[in-house]
This record gives structure tokens, C-alpha cells and sequence, in this order.
């Protein structure tokens, strides 16, 4: 067994186990579905919109090099350039060549699964200082704690956990909890030498890159620090910034149930004359870190289109159950199950083929139509075709049986039908009526 799946499936039953957790997570579900619901009756044709985003992202995939090398072209000027990473190797060595340059001691990060994907803070000499931005991120790194969850921990919890990390009381509830922790984080803005951060889109007509949020920690970052990294997977790009608007709004409308994100910015790079705040330096870190493995395979390549909203896991029921921290791994859901196994190691990560129902829901609430379960369905195939995990074993030949079953599952249910409509037919005409 994989030290990862060993891991996966130690947290998943300690996860699955804890009542009080799960309960927090199915209220914080059933809020946001409710919120989701009320905020789609706003579009007057919401699966146009799909379609339209599935449109823009297939077609920004499909021609990713044109698109990419006009970002390149569009964004580039003095102090602003464009850079690019084979893997991740390539592309911390970059950034510590970055860091080296400006001199960098300090640095802000806001939450980003390319960021993540990096193990970058893993990987920083000694003295230069990493700071999570991200209320989640922060907690988590201030109190040391990596179990802390904000959709899984009762507040109690977690307030406990601060008010000991700081030596000083906390009152409880969510908002004496949010400005607690904003106050502790706001200096570190102010002397930061670099902020890193993702991307939402690339957009390549114009030469921008586009960010959402809600908790405004990106503004904050991009106001003080002197240089800024994007650090950003090349399936980020989009054509045109007209595509923007329609992108944006679903993300926010299935992100998190809202008409759109708190806080959205479109940057072309770093502080112009006339503006008072902003970077002097900016680089986009464009990465491929086996985003090639995903697009080498006809279907799974769909799952490039992906806008990272996350709601296909809020329809997730593995998800739900066993709750985002189980995962380790940069993408979760059903979206991680199709990505990760593909773009890291498929032995490794065998166990996130199974960590999904193959319900339908997440596809169907998904902005830009990927069809997940179908997608993991091929990720099993691809790996009982392999035979990865060795030809004889008793569970390699249950899933075989399971992945083919499920693949002609409807074929199974079409052939019944019919024999049932044409049984019929014979027992009316030979009753007579
Ligand atoms: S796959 Fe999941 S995270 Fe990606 S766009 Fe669809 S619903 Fe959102």
C-alpha cells in the first residue's frame, strides 16, 4: 500500500468517524446549496451561460500555445515578465532565483492549489519568513495544527486553539473570530517583500491576470509587497476579456452561492507612475507539472477546462462524508480524483479512483459540464488496463468487474427494457386487447 493511500485512509476513517464534524460540514452543505439555488433563478438562461463557459474553456484549451504565447506577448514590459516551468522542480528553482534577486526575507501567499502543487515553503532557505494570507491557511500555520478544518472544527475548537497560540482570550463566534484573526495578520502585509498567488485566468488579449476573492488578503498583499509571483498552470488561460464576465460569475455563483466574488482584479502588470500602491516587479510563472498527462488522454483532458469553483464536491458525497483535509493533495473531489492520479502517479494515487460514488450530481452542477463521474469511470479503466497493480490480485479483479459493469451498465438496462416493451407488446396482442 502507498503511503499516501495509507494516509488517505487513516484520516478518511478518523473523518468518517467524527459525528460533530460532520454535522458542521452537512449545515455548511445545505447552506450553501440553498444560497447556490437562489443565486442561479438570477440567470435568465443559466445553461446558456454553461454552455457558453464550456465553449470559451474548450476552445482556450484546445488552442492553449496561440493563446499562451499572445499572454506572453501582451503581458510582458519592463518589470513584467513571463516565465515558464516544466514541473515543479523547475519552477521552485525559479522562484528562489526570484527571491534571490529582489532580496526577499518575507513573503505573503494567498491559498492556491498551483502554489500548493510547489511544497514551496518546504523549500525556502532558512531565513526568508512564508506567511499564509488565507484565513484558513493562516490558522492553520500559526497554531501548527493541519486538522483544523473551518468547515469541519466547531468554532469552540478552534477559538481555543487561537486563544492559546496568542496567549489572549477570544470571544466566540464567527466575527470576534475573523477580526482576531485579521489583526494578527495585518502587519505582516505591511513588511512583506514578495507576495505569491495564483491565478483565476490567464487572459490573453489583453496580457491580464485575473483574481477573485473574498477575503480581500490578495488586494492587501498586492498593495505593500514590492514583487509579486503568479504562480499559475497553463490551463488557466482564457481568450479574450469579454470571455471574463461570464467566467467569473459562475465561479462565484458556484463557489460559493454569490452573484459574484467579494473582491475581483484584473492586473497587467506591476504599479504603474500614476498609482500609488501596487508591485515594482511582477512575474507569471506559468506551469506545466503534468497538465500534459491530462491532455495526452482524449476524455480526461475535459477536466482541464475545469474553473476550480468547487462545486462539484459540495455534491460529492465521499466529500461531504470524509471532509477536504483527507485529501493531501492539491485538488479534492471529484475534480481531484480525475487530475491527480493523472497528473502525479497513478500507483500512488489509486485510491482516489474510488474515492467517488460515480453519482452524476457533481457533473451536473458543474459551471463549465465536465462530465466527472464519466471521467473517473475512464481513470479506473486506464488503470485496471495497466494492470498497475499486478494481474492476480482478488481486488483488481472485483474493480475489472466493477468498471465494466458500470460501463455497460446502461447498455444492461437498454437490452432489459427492450425485451420488457417487446414482452409486453406480444402478451397485449395475444390477450387481445
Ligand atoms: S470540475 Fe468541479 S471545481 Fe472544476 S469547474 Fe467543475 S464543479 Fe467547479
Amino acid at each position: 500500500m502507498s503511503d499516501f493511500k495509507h494516509s488517505f485512509l487513516s484520516h478518511a476513517d478518523k473523518a468518517a468517524s467524527d459525528i460533530t464534524g460532520y454535522q458542521i460540514m452537512a449545515e455548511a452543505t445545505a447552506l450553501y446549496k440553498r444560497r447556490r439555488s437562489d443565486t442561479c433563478a438570477y440567470y435568465s438562461n443559466l445553461e446558456l451561460a454553461r454552455d457558453r463557459a464550456l465553449y470559451t474553456r474548450s476552445k482556450a484549451i484546445a488552442n492553449a500555445e496561440t493563446y499562451l504565447k499572445d499572454f506572453e506577448l501582451n503581458f510582458s514590459k519592463p518589470k513584467a515578465k513571463v516565465l515558464w516551468a516544466l514541473d515543479e522542480k523547475d519552477a521552485v528553482t525559479t522562484i528562489l532565483q526570484l527571491l534571490h534577486k529582489h532580496d526577499v526575507k518575507k513573503i505573503v501567499a494567498s491559498r492556491s492549489a498551483a502554489v500548493n502543487e510547489l511544497f514551496l515553503k518546504e523549500q525556502l532557505p532558512q531565513d526568508v519568513t512564508f506567511v499564509e494570507t488565507a484565513f484558513q491557511e493562516f490558522v492553520n500555520q500559526v497554531t501548527d495544527n493541519e486538522e483544523i478544518d473551518l468547515l469541519r472544527t466547531p468554532h469552540k475548537e478552534m477559538a481555543d486553539h487561537l486563544s492559546e497560540t496568542f496567549q489572549s482570550p477570544l470571544e466566540l463566534g464567527s466575527k470576534p473570530m475573523v477580526q482576531f484573526v485579521t489583526k494578527k495578520m495585518r502587519n505582516h502585509f505591511f513588511d512583506a517583500d514578495a507576495v505569491i498567488t495564483g491565478a483565476n485566468f490567464l487572459v490573453s488579449d489583453v496580457g491580464g491576470v485575473a483574481l477573485s476573492e473574498n477575503e480581500g488578503n490578495i488586494c492587501r498583499a498586492c498593495a505593500f509587497a514590492k514583487t509579486h509571483i503568479v504562480v499559475a498552470g497553463y490551463d488557466k488561460i482564457i481568450p479574450s476579456i469579454n470571455d471574463v464576465e461570464t467566467l467569473w460569475t459562475l465561479f462565484a455563483s458556484s463557489g460559493d452561492g454569490t452573484l459574484l466574488t467579494a473582491y475581483n482584479s484584473l492586473i497587467f502588470g506591476p504599479r504603474a507612475s500614476y498609482e500609488d500602491d501596487g508591485p515594482e516587479n511582477m512575474y507569471v510563472i506559468i506551469i506545466n507539472n503534468g497538465r500534459d498527462a491530462v491532455l495526452r488522454h482524449k476524455q480526461q483532458q475535459k477536466a482541464l477546462h475545469c474553473i476550480r469553483c468547487g462545486a462539484c464536491k459540495r455534491y460529492c458525497s465521499v466529500w461531504n462524508t470524509i471532509g477536504e483535509k483527507t485529501y493531501q493533495t492539491p485538488y479534492t473531489g471529484p475534480i481531484g480524483s480525475v487530475l491527480t492520479p493523472l497528473m502525479k502517479d497513478m500507483r500512488s494515487y489509486r485510491h482516489l479512483l474510488y474515492a467517488s460514488t460515480l453519482s452524476k450530481k457533481p457533473a451536473q452542477h458543474c459551471p463549465v459540464k465536465i462530465p466527472l463521474h464519466e471521467l473517473i469511470g475512464y481513470n479506473r479503466e486506464l488503470f485496471i488496463k495497466k494492470k498497475i497493480a499486478g494481474n492476480f490480485s482478488l481486488w483488481n479483479i472485483f474493480m475489472k468487474y466493477n468498471a465494466f459493469f458500470l460501463g455497460k451498465r446502461n447498455i444492461i438496462r437498454k437490452v432489459l427494457i427492450k425485451r420488457f416493451v417487446a414482452r409486453t407488446r406480444i402478451e397485449l396482442v395475444t390477450s387481445g386487447l
